[in-house]
């Protein structure tokens, strides 16, 4: 931009399509560039926006009120990529900026802030005095004999931070205020970073001589990469077979030819040992985005990215958008989680930005699981994606043994004898177990005996959950709750039943089978808190836990070593969840949660409990047959027009008042039909249905789902509704496009 611009675009973080015009004052005119922050005036209020460009001046425009960075937060290529995804999501620009940026950096002022208190706003930079020998100083003959000490020990080292004089000497401040008044020594302020990982001591570790396959998929990835050119695989690997060790030794190649890397995970709390295996592997800076950093840390972990200090960044979801250049390769580790979706707000795709980042950026891109999405299944098909396979355990470890129980004519039932019987066997032979179970709580549906009242949430349209712990019942979707009840508040009866087992009745049912037994449990309730999945998960590793019951969360690509027995309580309840992708779902997490057993040097055993295990999902996983399930996923897809033979895009509606809601609802669907006729192509429009979940929080939901086999055609419907569509008052909406889940 050069210095005769006058008028900037500015992107402000608002539910507003649009962007705004500021004018440059003359003095600023020289500073302020594309990327960097600005004040400016927003009808009454102030707001923090980010400079897209210059624009050509047209009209009465207000000025700008401040210049909040001295360097660019976003480089031109970051900022298209921004804007691709704003377009493609039909989210607006400012809010996808702020998304994309360490959080509150572009929060609106509080009334009573400067601009020039908004530099480092919120997100505060923090920082730690430094002690520089100045140049040609000489120790000064009226120095006391601790002021000498610490002279020459900085004169030694050629600086020192305060905090590690303290350490040595104790307070020093005295003593350093009196060297610099000497000039001896410079004082240098220092933005310091916080990290609470760094100081732990890591054992470096060699990389692992490759089997056949591994090989042959490295071969693969570090040819695309010295073709520098974007290529995108598909690293199917059945659980256990040394995908990980792919990641790493593909990454070692990038960095050798002076390329950086970004890794994905779906949850970096369930991932403590991924990220120790890559801080045992390299020595280059890593940063590690995680859930458990504060604001602070966060802001710090982006800077030292954005200022070229590491090489790798390991991360979440929100990691797509790490400031990290030079890109040679990105990995998406479990890239069927369905985590990766953003499901509020700014509703993105973290697997799918990968592709379009590592596009951008002509990099690598792994998608890494050893239960793909479908659409990567029919993308390998097709040859958008090239297929690596690992086909086999590393060190050829048998799959586990699968043995089911089947629960027909016996509901109700926790644990099943087959269970019990593998458990106690188990235990006796010093092995571990995982137990799963995808409901947290004790029961989860409490019912009158006598009148048949059952307890619901008063906002939600769904029952409450009974924790024994805290002896509530507690909505798991508003957290309203109340004190378990001892009488029916209809009937004044005490005959109530409780129904529907969660972890918490597990536990405590093993509790009383297995007295002896060290048992956990691994679910919402235990890990809130820092570190509170780490420490469980430790329990595993340690060997300090005999038994681990959990939902979802113990499922996700662990590596224990010393588990050999897995077993799954109840699948089948995701199998009635109305979502086309159930049979997925079942699939994915059913051989997810059986590849935790038999990863050491004994072979593993499975127990599955199931009301139906004949359906296809279940038969296929219990089977180990995914080239069997994907054919007849595939093909029931095809059929239905379902993804990936088919893009989707979901409305969502939701108010106070049901009618209205529903009424809002159908006046969207008759626009987009109207639009639909004017502009031609053919988009399935489905519904307005309400919701499986039709309230929530006290808001009625209503749902539509549109449908097309062309993405540009979807899309173009999708702008021209958006540009029109006014929801009536009282009505909140909103569009999620490739909708992952249809709650
Ligand atoms: P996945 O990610 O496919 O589930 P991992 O990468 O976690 O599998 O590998 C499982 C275990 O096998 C790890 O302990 C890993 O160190 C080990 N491993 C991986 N590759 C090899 C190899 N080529 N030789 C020996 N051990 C290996
Ligand atoms: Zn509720």
């Amino acid at each position: 931009m050069d210095t005769l611009v006058s008028a900037i675009d500015v992107a402000i973080p608002l539910h507003l399509h649009s962007t705004f015009h500021y004018l440059v004052p003359p003095e600023l005119a020289s500073e302020i560039t594309t990327g960097k922050r600005v004040l400016v005036p927003f009808g009454r209020r102030r707001m923090v926006g980010l400079v897209l460009g210059p624009v050509e001046s047209s009209g009465e425009l207000k000025p700008v009120i401040a210049l909040l960075d001295p360097e660019p937060l976003l480089t031109a290529d970051e900022l298209e990529f921004l804007r691709w995804a704003s377009s493609y999501y039909l989210h607006p620009l400012g809010e996808v900026i702020r998304a994309a940026l360490p959080a509150g950096l572009l929060s609106p002022p509080r009334s009573d802030e400067q601009g020039e208190a908004l530099t480092n706003h919120r997100a505060s930079i923090q920082h730690e005095p430094f002690f520089l020998i100045t140049t040609g100083s000489e120790a000064h003959p009226r120095l006391g004999s601790r002021a000498q000490a610490i002279f020459g020990a900085i004169t030694a080292a050629g600086e020192l931070s305060r905090k590690e004089l303290r350490r040595q000497f104790g307070e020093p401040g005295e003593q350093l205020k009196r060297l610099v008044e000497l000039g001896l020594i410079t004082r240098e302020e220092r933005e310091l970073y916080r990290d609470p990982f760094r100081e732990e001591v890591v054992l470096r570790d060699e990389e692992l001589l490759l089997n056949e396959h591994q090989a042959a998929a490295c071969d693969a990835v570090v040819a695309a990469l010295h073709r520098k050119t974007f290529a995108p695989f598909l690293l199917h690997g059945v659980t256990g077979s040394g995908k990980t060790e792919v990641y790493l030794q593909t990454i070692a190649r990038a960095m050798e030819i002076g390329k950086n890397a970004l890794v994905l995970v779906p949850e970096i709390a369930l991932t403590p040992q991924l990220v120790k295996r890559f801080r045992r592997r390299f020595t280059c800076g890593i940063a590690v985005l995680h859930s458990g950093l504060s604001t602070g840390e966060r802001y710090d972990e982006w800077r030292r990215i954005r200022r070229g200090e590491v090489r790798i960044v390991i991360g979440a979801r929100s990691a797509i958008f790490a400031p990290l250049a030079n890109m040679g390769i990105i990995v998406v580790d479990e890239e069927h989680e369905p985590t990766y979706k953003q499901s509020e707000g700014f509703r993105y795709n973290a697997r799918d930005l990968a592709l379009v980042r590592g596009k951008r950026a002509h990099a690598v891109v792994i998608l890494g699981s050893a239960t793909p999405l479908l659409t990567s299944i029919q993308g390998a098909k097709e040859g958008k994606l090239t297929s690596l396979e690992l086909p086999e355990r590393v060190r050829g470890l048998p799959l586990p043994e699968i043995a089911v129980s089947d629960l027909r004519g016996r509901k109700g039932t926790t644990l099943s004898g087959l269970l019990l019987k593998a458990l106690g066997q188990n235990l006796e032979s010093g092995g571990q177990t995982l137990l799963f179970l995808n409901r947290r709580g004790f029961a989860t549906y409490l019912v009158c005996g006598d009148c048949g009242h059952v307890f619901r949430c008063p906002n939600c349209s769904v029952t409450l959950t009974y924790h024994r712990k805290t002896e509530r019942i507690v909505c798991h979707y508003c957290d309203y709750s109340l004190p378990a009840p001892t009488a029916c508040p209809g009937c004044q009866g005490g005959g109530i039943t409780f129904l529907g087992q969660g972890t918490e009745r597990v536990e405590e049912e093993l509790l009383e089978r297995f007295p002896e037994a060290r048992i956990a449990r691994m679910d919402r309730d235990t890990t809130s808190g820092k570190g509170g999945h780490a420490r469980i998960l430790k329990g595993l590793e340690e060997g300090s836990t005999d038994i681990l019951v959990g939902t979802q969360m113990i499922a996700k690509g662990h590596h224990f070593p010393g588990v050999t027995l897995v077993g799954v309580l109840a699948i089948d309840s995701i199998l009635n969840f109305p979502d086309f992708r159930s049979g997925e779902r079942a699939f994915q997490l059913l051989t997810q949660v059986m590849g935790r057993a038999g990863r050491g040097d004994n072979p593993g055993q499975v127990v599955v409990q199931s009301l139906m295990p004949e359906h296809y999902a279940i038969a296929r996983a219990l089977a180990h047959d995914s080239a069997g399930f994907y054919a007849e996923e595939l093909l029931f897809r095809q059929e239905a027009g379902y993804p990936p033979f088919a893009h989707l895009a979901a409305l969502h509606f939701s108010g106070n008042l049901e009618e209205s809601v529903q009424r809002g609802a159908k006046e969207a669907v008759a626009l987009l039909i109207r639009l639909r006729r004017s502009r031609g192509g053919r988009v399935e429009i489905l519904g307005p249905v309400a919701a499986p979940l039709s309230k929530i929080r006290g808001r009625y939901r209503w749902q539509l789902l549109l449908k097309c086999r062309r993405r540009d055609t979807l899309h173009g419907l999708l702008k021209a509704f958006q540009d029109e569509w006014r929801p009536p008052t009282g009505i909140r909406s909103f569009i999620d496009v490739d909708p992952v889940e249809m709650m």
